[in-house]
């Protein structure tokens, strides 16, 4: 068997009397996309931040690339290897595309931004960066403002921050929110491409995109996981029909 990359045990947060996170149980293993579904409010983005950090759990732990890193700082976990995009993004829309993804990688890195001028000569940074481009399939867009882009092409920009630092795993929280038609499709296509270089904990709205790209479906109700499984368990699961696909009865 596989060995996770990402191993989070019983993971427990309240916020005053709400339970945000009830025990939760979820691993993601190498080369795949494991999506956590839920609706609005079921605890999505707060268990994404336990994982990254920055929110600590009240119990549980989690394991990152074999190592306990519970009461790690988001820093420390991004210097791991955690990748991680936004619900909302963290971009500087009057900079360019080029200056966003050096600005992600000092930012990854703990440096403070007053150095930001010289900087833009670092050249191994700066390569590093035209590299985390040109995975993406941005590097003609470099120049560009990055309020020039579209909305897909700013998700794939945070990708290419987070790419800077080499992630072993990405989180990513809503992807494919503000997308159209095309540009979900496109983004889905790139997704699919890119968790074979790291695997994506991925918590997504959009479920067709959900049930067309990931290969494991948590699914999250009320702070707790009530189902995790295939594609095909997931849909066929009574208890994930009723609690959030919205169906009484088998019609
Ligand atoms: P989701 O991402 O699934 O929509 P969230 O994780 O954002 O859900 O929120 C889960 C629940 O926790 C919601 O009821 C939300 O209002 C609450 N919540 C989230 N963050 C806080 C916080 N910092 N303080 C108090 N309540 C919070
Ligand atoms: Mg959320």
């Amino acid at each position: 068997m596989t060995e996770p990359i990402l191993d989070v045990r019983g993971v427990t947060k309240s916020f005053g009397a709400l339970v945000a996170s009830n025990d939760i149980n979820i691993d993601l293993k190498p080369g795949e996309i494991h999506a956590l579904i839920g609706p609005n409010g079921a605890g999505k983005s707060t268990l994404i931040g336990q994982i990254a950090g920055g929110l600590p759990p009240d119990a549980g732990s989690v394991h990152f690339d074999g190592k306990d890193v519970t009461s790690l700082s988001t820093a420390a976990r991004a210097r791991a290897g955690m990748g991680r995009t936004f619900q909302i993004s963290s971009l500087a829309m009057e900079y360019t595309v080029l200056q966003n993804v050096v600005l992600g990688a000092l930012g990854h890195r703990g440096d403070v931004f007053r150095f930001f001028r010289p900087v833009m000569k670092d050249k191994d940074l700066l390569a590093r960066a035209d590299h985390a481009l040109e995975q993406v399939g941005l590097e003609e867009f470099r120049g560009f403002r990055t309020s020039e882009l579209s909305h897909g092409q700013r998700r794939q920009l945070e990708v290419a921050v987070a790419l800077t630092l080499e992630p072993k795993a990405f989180l990513m929280d809503e992807p494919m929110a503000g997308l159209g038609a095309e540009g979900t499709h496109r983004l889905m296509g790139f997704l699919g491409g890119l968790k074979e270089q790291a695997p994506i904990l991925l918590v997504e709205h959009d479920m067709d995109a959900v049930f067309a790209l990931a290969d494991r479906i948590s699914v999250l109700v009320y702070g707790e996981i009530i189902a995790t499984g295939s594609v095909d368990e997931i849909r066929a699961n009574p208890d994930v029909r009723v609690a959030y696909l919205g169906e009484e009865e088998e019609a």
